[in-house]
C-alpha cells in the first residue's frame, strides 16, 4: 500500500500548507520514503527521491515551499510490501521516468506479466512499477489496451508530455479528484486528505452537486482511465476490462452464447420471467433454494413440475443448515400475518439476509458458468428483481438493491461486467404478468405462491392457504386479469378475514403493450409477439 497524490496549478499557484497536506496525507498509505515529480513550463521533469517520510524530507518540503511556480507537481509516499525486501536509498522509489513518461504508481503488477515484459524490454529500476511504463509503449501509448493487458493492482498517475496528457487510472484501489476553481485539479488515494483541502478553501463539507457550483471531489469508478489534455484541460472518462491471472479459469473456450439463471421460487415472476427467457432461445437454468420455509415442499414441486413441463434445467440448493433455525414468519410454525392488514404491505415476513445471500450464491454460480465453460455473459433473474412497486415493501426487492449487487460484482467477482441482472417484468403489475402469462401459454396452474402452503404426497397435489399476502395477491392478480384459477386452496381460518380489496372485476390489456414494456431487447420482443 503506498499513497500517492498531486496538483495540477492549472489557474493559480497552491499555498504550502495546501501542498503540505496534500502530501502528508499520503503519509498514511506508507512510512519507506517520499518522492516528487515537477513537471515544469518548459515539459521537464525534476524529480526528488529520498528513503525518509515525507514528514522527514526537509529539502523536499523547502524545494516545495520554493518551486510554486511549477504547474505540475506529483509524489508518493512508499511502503515496502511483504513480496520486497527493504531496501535503504532510492534506487526503488518512485516516481519513475522512462523517455517522456513519469509515474507515480501505487499497487503491484504481476511477476509473471513483468517477466514477460522483460524480454522485450531493459527495466532500469527493480521496481515492479516500470513494468507500466513499457506496457504503455508495447500497445503504442494506448492506455485502454495497456489496461487490458496488465495484471496486478492499480492506482496511478502517469504524464505523457508527447502527448500532453495526465492520466489517473485506477482498477479496485481506491483513487480519488477534486477540482476547484480558480485553483486546480488534484488527486489522491485518500479522499479524506482531499475534502480536508477542500474544507479549507471553500468551508464545505459536501462534494459539488449541480452545474453552477464551483468545486467538485469524490472517488473515481473503478476500473477507470481518466485522461486529461493539459492544454485545453478536457476530461475523457475511458473504462477497463481488467484482466485477472486466475489458471483455473478456461480463457481459451470463447462461447458467444449468454445464459440465463432465474433464481426460482416456484411463483408467477420468477415462472413466468424463466419461460419468457426460454422463448427467447436463450439457455435457461432454474435455482431453487431451499431455506427451511415452511413452504418449501410445495414451492420445490411447483419448481420442478414448471422445470419438466417446459423442459429447463433446475438444480436446488439446500441452505436450511443456515437459516432452519433463524427467527422470521416464513420458518417455524410461529403465527403468520402476511396476509392481514397490518402485514401485505410491511416487512414481517422479512428473512435474515435472504436474497443478498441468494444472490451472491447464484453470481458465484454465474461466474463460475464464465471461467469454465466460456459464456460470454450470464444474466441473473429472480422475482424478487422484479417486483412492481406499489406492491412491495421489501428493500430487497428493489432496483436500488439490484443496482448495489451490480456494484458488488465489480470487486467480489473477478469476471466483471460479464454477470448482469435482469429484470424482465419489472414495469409490469402482478395483474399484467397473469394476463400475459395466461396469453403466452405458460403454465401458471403449476405456479406456488404462498406463505404456507401444503404438499400432499398421495395425490401430488399442492394446496395455497388463503390467508397469507402471498396468495391474496396472485388470487386478486389472477381474477383482475380475467385468468381462471385452477390452484387449489386451502383455509385456515384463524386469521381475521378483512376486506383489502373491494373492486376485483376482470381488466383488458392490450398484449403488444405489455410485451413492449418488457426489459428485452426489440428482438427478444418480437420474437414473443410472434408467440402471440
Ligand atoms: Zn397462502
Amino acid at each position: 500500500m503506498c499513497g500517492i497524490a498531486g496538483y495540477w496549478a492549472r489557474e493559480s499557484s497552491l499555498d504550502f500548507e495546501h501542498l503540505n497536506t496534500l502530501f502528508v496525507g499520503t503519509e498514511k498509505r506508507g512510512q519507506d520514503g517520499f518522492g516528487i515529480c515537477f513537471y515544469t513550463k518548459d515539459n521537464k521533469y525534476l524529480i526528488f527521491k529520498s528513503d525518509k517520510n515525507y514528514s522527514q524530507t526537509n529539502n523536499i518540503r523547502e524545494i516545495l515551499k520554493q518551486r510554486y511556480d511549477l504547474p505540475i507537481v506529483m509524489g508518493i509516499s512508499r511502503a515496502t510490501p511483504e513480496t520486497e525486501v527493504p531496501t535503504s536509498g532510492i534506487t526503488n522509489q518512485q516516481p519513475i521516468q522512462e523517455d517522456d513518461f513519469v509515474i507515480c504508481h501505487n499497487g503491484s503488477v504481476s511477476d509473471s506479466l513483468c517477466d514477460e515484459l522483460r524480454k522485450e524490454y531493459s527495466f532500469n529500476t527493480k521496481i515492479d512499477s516500470e513494468a507500466i511504463l513499457h506496457a504503455y509503449k508495447k500497445f503504442n501509448y494506448n492506455m485502454k489496451r495497456t489496461m487490458e493487458y496488465l495484471q496486478g493492482a492499480f492506482a496511478f498517475s502517469l504524464i505523457d508530455r508527447r502527448k500532453g496528457k495526465l492520466y489517473l487510472v485506477n482498477s479496485y484501489l481506491p483513487l480519488s479528484h477534486m477540482y476547484i476553481r480558480g485553483y486546480g485539479y488534484f488527486w489522491h488515494s485518500d479522499l479524506e486528505t482531499l475534502e480536508k483541502i477542500r474544507f479549507d478553501i471553500t468551508g464545505a463539507t459536501r462534494d459539488g452537486m449541480c452545474v453552477w457550483e464551483q468545486w467538485y471531489c469524490h472517488e473515481l469508478p473503478p476500473y477507470t482511465i481518466v485522461e486529461t489534455d493539459l492544454d485545453s484541460g478536457f476530461q475523457n472518462f475511458i473504462s477497463f476490462t481488467p484482466n485477472f491471472d486466475c489458471p483455473s479459469w478456461n480463457k481459451e473456450i470463447e462461447n458467444n452464447a449468454s445464459k440465463c439463471l432465474v433464481v426460482a421460487s416456484g411463483g408467477m415472476d420468477s415462472g413466468l420471467t424463466t419461460f419468457i427467457l426460454k422463448q427467447c432461445g436463450y439457455d435457461v437454468e432454474m435455482i431453487h433454494f431451499s431455506y427451511g420455509q415452511r413452504s418449501e415442499e410445495g414451492e420445490r414441486f411447483a419448481v420442478r413440475n414448471i422445470a419438466n413441463y417446459h423442459k429447463i434445467p433446475i438444480r436446488v440448493i439446500d441452505l436450511s443448515n443456515i437459516y432452519s433455525t433463524m427467527n422470521s414468519m416464513l420458518i417455524g410454525d410461529s403465527e403468520l400475518i402476511t396476509g392481514t392488514r397490518r402485514g401485505i404491505k410491511s416487512t414481517v415476513a422479512w428473512v435474515p439476509g435472504r436474497n443478498a445471500v441468494f444472490s451472491s450464491i447464484v453470481c458465484a454460480i454465474a461466474e463460475n458458468c464464465i471461467m469454465s465453460f466460456g459464456y460470454k455473459t450470464v444474466y441473473i433473474a429472480a422475482g424478487f428483481s422484479q417486483l412492481s412497486e406499489e406492491t412491495n415493501s421489501y428493500p430487497d426487492n428493489s432496483s436500488r438493491f439490484i443496482n448495489s449487487l451490480a456494484n458488488m460484482i465489480q470487486f467480489g467477482y473477478i469476471v466483471g461486467k460479464r454477470i448482469q441482472f435482469m429484470s424482465v417484468l419489472q414495469n409490469l403489475t402482478k395483474t399484467e404478468s397473469w394476463y400475459l402469462a395466461d396469453y403466452l401459454g405458460f403454465a401458471h396452474y403449476l405456479t406456488c405462491s404462498c406463505d404456507d402452503a401444503i404438499y400432499e404426497p398421495s395425490s401430488n397435489k399442492i394446496y395455497l392457504c388463503e390467508d397469507c399476502g402471498s396468495t391474496k395477491l396472485s388470487v386478486w392478480a389472477a381474477k383482475r386479469a380475467g385468468v381462471t384459477d385452477l390452484r387449489n386452496f386451502y383455509k385456515k381460518g384463524k386469521v381475521e378475514d378483512e376486506k383489502i380489496v373491494e373492486n376485483l372485476e376482470p381488466q383488458h390489456f392490450d398484449i403488444e403493450n405489455l410485451i413492449n414494456r418488457l426489459i428485452l431487447t426489440e428482438e427478444n420482443k418480437n420474437r414473443l409477439k410472434q408467440i402471440v
